[in-house]
């Protein structure tokens, strides 16, 4: 597969190797597949009974080939991918649990698969490929975790002090061995600028190869368009109500997602596997009041802002950096409204909406997971959803949010993998919110 900046479409096609290890295209645009490959006609009549695992060696397959071969690939795979992705009927819809990886967000399915992809593609070279990454606390955690312990690489997460909860800072700074981590006094803007000033630094860069893993990176998106087409083939064939197998009776409709949405590369994920043939119908863009996007569906101008504070913060953005990507991809705006239906959710809205559901159902939602519900329920009152299978992404577990839920619900059961993370001790060096002092610590 051949990769294009969405600033230069004509020139300057790369491998997926040049694509996921350099992140972002020369010209500063984003990469974007020449083409979308479609499911061959007896997988896509499949998805509702082939493993996860299958699934995300078809989807991804035909991205990284001919650099990562079959049976590469299928090793990646298995080693990243040991959690499944549950679909579960809550109330009148699903959610789609995608936080089952070992830091309890839908980051780990990208950030595991891009570290071994990594691994592969860097494999023969003498120099370790050196990782910086800014993080306002889960993407640190997912690649962290995903990177932690794979050879040939080293990491360095950069988080402001004091502004990640506890738990994220175990799980950026708990891990050692090949991951270090670097808390900054200063903001997530600071650390993003550190980040950029030591991609310039032309001594550095002699020094070490450098590489980022933000969610830009097109090879943290394509693994995600899996779980897509995973839960949209069982919603088709029909999914057990329980753990007796009862099945609810699902006519063979195809589904609506419902994407709690920040830097919308979840929904780009989306929009790859329903152009891949995965059984769709279409998608709901759920975002807080950071509404660039919901705004650009309602009134067709689209404007960059400033990112505002919410409860939901993985979702605190207020210029998405995938938005490039899905306006390169497809759409004109009609194209863009006929598929994707743009919501936005308060903070009130949103805690109301974890108390309600708690105590209608006793399912806990996280407050990502909440805006999307809560979504969904302002286009329902307002008449604006077909009816058919709808599913709200899981985005995260609620006990990674349980400053926020717990006064709403009472106790949330705690995972195993972050009653672990919680042992750990962060061990960050930290540093004022300057160049040299970065430097210093790479060195
Ligand atoms: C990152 C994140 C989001 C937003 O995903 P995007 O791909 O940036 O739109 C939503 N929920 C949680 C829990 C996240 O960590």
């Amino acid at each position: 597969m051949q990769y294009y900046s969405t600033r230069n479409k004509k020139n300057g096609a790369v491998n997926f190797a040049a694509a996921a290890l350099t992140g972002l295209a020369p010209d500063g645009g984003l990469y974007v597949p020449e083409t979308l490959p479609e499911y061959p006609p007896a997988v896509r009549s499949s998805l509702g009974t082939m493993s996860f695992q299958d699934i995300a060696f078809e989807t991804i397959k035909p991205f990284v080939s001919p650099e990562i071969p079959d049976a590469a690939l299928a090793d990646m795979i298995h080693e990243a991918y040991s959690f499944e992705a549950p679909l579960r009927h809550v109330g009148d819809r699903m959610a789609l649990e995608l936080f089952h990886g070992p830091t309890a967000a839908f980051k780990d399915f990208g950030a595991r698969f891009m570290a071994r992809a990594f691994a592969y593609l860097r494999r023969g070279e003498d120099k370790p490929l050196h990782i910086l990454v800014a993080t306002s606390g889960d993407t640190g955690g997912a690649v962290a975790d995903g990177f932690h312990g794979v050879q040939g690489i080293t990491v360095t997460v950069l988080y402001p002090k004091g502004r990640v909860t506890p738990l994220q800072e175990r799980q950026i700074a708990g891990l050692g061995g090949n991951i270090s981590a670097v808390a900054v006094e200063g903001s997530f803007d600071d650390c993003q600028r550190l980040v950029k000033e030591a991609f310039k630094n032309e001594g550095l860069k002699k020094r070490k190869d450098l590489s980022s893993a933000n969610s830009i990176n097109v090879s943290r998106l394509i693994p995600q368009a899996a779980y897509y087409a995973a839960a949209a083939g069982k919603a088709f064939t029909g999914v057990p109500e329980n753990a007796e197998g009862v099945f609810r009776a699902i006519a063979k409709q195809p589904i609506i997602f419902c994407v709690p949405s920040g830097n919308f590369g979840n929904l780009t994920a989306g929009l790859y596997a329903l152009e891949m043939g995965a059984p769709i119908r279409g998608f709901i863009a759920a975002t807080n009041r950071n509404r660039s996007v919901p705004d650009y569906l309602e009134t067709g101008y689209y404007e960059a802002r400033f990112s505002q504070a919410t409860i939901s913060n993985a979702m605190d953005v207020g210029a998405p950096s995938n938005f490039e990507r899905l306006i390169a991809h497809w759409f004109s705006l009609n194209q863009f409204r006929r598929i994707v239906r743009g919501v936005w959710v308060s903070d009130d809205d949103t805690r109301k909406t974890i108390a309600e559901v708690h105590k209608t159902t006793g399912y806990f939602l996280d407050p990502h997971t909440a805006v999307g519900w809560r979504g969904v329920d302002q286009l329902l009152a307002n008449r604006r959803l077909p009816t058919g299978p709808l599913a709200v992404l899981a985005t995260a577990h609620p006990a990674k949010f349980a400053e926020t839920v717990e006064p709403l619900t009472g106790p949330v059961p705690v995972p195993q993998s972050l009653a672990e993370a919680m042992k750990r001790k962060p061990n960050a060096a930290i540093i004022p919110a300057e160049i040299s002092a970065l430097l210093e610590v790479l060195s």
